[in-house]
């Protein structure tokens, strides 16, 4: 009578306990995105790198007219970014990305890239309770404590300069306060990652650039460019230097990303790796999917040559029998995982690539996603002060580091008079 009276009692018992765990660990992952949150409400998240102004350029000719930056999902196929969606990821401070083609004639990028720049004034200026301009490390703590975001301008590769530090020079009266030295295409001046390289890293009047750029008091960005460019750059470089969206080639083998001997030059000059969402960068499995099917149609391609319809025919095969795999965050903060045992916590940015790429990792779609990557680090074991660093501290710090060493040099130094053709054949 006594056990059976006591049975129902410990079944209830059991009852209340499992869904009391149930219940704790949903808490828990909810508590974790508002502990996300709230890191990233105290310190402004600096991400490294959104092509928004190359996408409004192709979608609607930069006409806020026809695309009202404060819903962007409207469109067939939505951008990643828009204003809703920033707030929504929390984002402190952008450096957006003037970018254009690295295969258009030199002169034209520089036109072009002028309106990358016009874009993202105009846009300070229709969305000013949104947006303000900032060119430097104060201003964007200014900014991100008046509720704004801090919008800065990176030019995405020195194609841009056309061979000339007067041009390089005029963008930083624009307002440019990072250089990525290449995009995809190697320069006269600078070996570039996914080209051949002609130079074996920088030439004379790369490391020139190099130099004028820390006089100015430009970030010198070394996403894109090769292992032998990374380490030139950072050796001629008095300045930190950043990479505003790469990641661990340990753990994805794409020449897009940094190896760990370069990892581990960073501290020497202090520099950042702002870790990118894109998903061939992300995921080692995607990038050899890749390899495989552009060998795949390399090899179609001999066999049928001049025969589109059978190649792309063959190719939709390929595809269909090999499934592409899917990046995941899991996987981005594994890159942050491998560049933090490497070299630290103090060399760690993020810099998403948003409308830089046509796809994502899953869970990191769109700009508002950016909390379920710091609440991921939190299941880890991060520590706030360590995800504040990645958040926004640590560009900070190396913005002001390349400051103070442009305002040294711009007292010891004048602008360098060199022309390529005085050093180059
Ligand atoms: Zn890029």
């Amino acid at each position: 009578m006594q056990t059976l009276k006591l049975i129902p009692l410990v079944l209830l018992i059991l009852f209340q306990a499992s869904c009391a765990g149930a219940q704790m660990t949903a808490d828990s992952d909810e508590d974790r995105r508002q502990q996300a949150i709230e890191i990233l409400e105290r310190v402004p998240l600096f991400d490294g790198h959104n092509d928004a102004p190359y996408q409004y350029r192709n979608r609607v000719g930069y006409k806020f007219s026809e695309l009202d930056f404060y819903d962007t999902t409207q469109l067939e196929n939505p951008m990643h970014t828009d204003i809703p969606r920033l707030k929504e990821g929390r984002v402190g401070a952008q450096w957006w990305s003037v970018y254009v083609p690295a295969g258009i004639p030199e002169d034209e990028a520089v036109k072009r890239t002028m309106e990358q720049i016009d874009f993202v004034y105009r846009m300070a200026e229709r969305y000013p309770d949104e947006f303000e301009m900032a060119y430097t490390a104060d201003d964007v703590e200014r900014i991100f404590d008046d509720g704004k975001i801090a919008s800065l301008i990176g030019m995405e590769g020195g194609h841009s300069i056309a061979n000339s530090l007067a041009v390089l020079r005029s963008f930083h009266r624009l307002g440019a306060r990072y250089m990525t030295i290449t995009h995809g295409r190697t320069l006269d001046w600078a070996d570039a990652a996914g080209d051949e390289p002609q130079h074996g890293g920088l030439t004379e009047f790369g490391e020139e650039v190099i130099r004028e750029m820390n006089r100015l008091g430009m970030m010198v960005d070394l996403s894109h460019v090769t292992p032998e460019t990374m380490k030139d750059a950072i050796e001629i470089s008095e300045a930190p230097v950043m990479f505003s969206h790469s990641n661990a080639r340990a753990i994805s083998g794409h020449p897009r990303n940094v190896p760990d001997d370069v990892l581990r030059m960073l501290p020497e000059e202090d520099g950042i790796v702002m870790v990118t969402f894109v998903e061939s960068f992300t995921s080692e499995e995607l990038r050899q999917w890749y390899a495989e099917r552009n060998a795949y149609r390399e090899k179609i391609e001999s066999l049928y040559p001049g025969q589109p319809d059978s190649i792309s025919t063959k190719t939709d095969a390929w595809i269909s029998e090999n499934e592409q795999p899917k990046s995941t965050l899991e996987q981005v903060a594994d890159h942050i995982d491998h560049i933090k045992n490497v070299v630290g916590v103090d060399y760690i940015g993020i810099g998403g690539d948003y409308d830089g790429v046509s796809s994502l990792p899953l869970g990191l779609e769109d700009v508002s996603t950016y909390p379920a990557l710091f609440a991921e680090l939190l299941s880890r074991g991060y520590t706030e002060d360590e995800l504040e660093k990645i958040a926004g501290l640590n560009m900070l710090r190396v913005m002001r580091g390349m400051e103070e060493v442009s305002e040294r040099l711009q007292a010891e130094e004048e602008p360098s008079e060199t022309l390529i053709s005085d050093v180059e054949d």
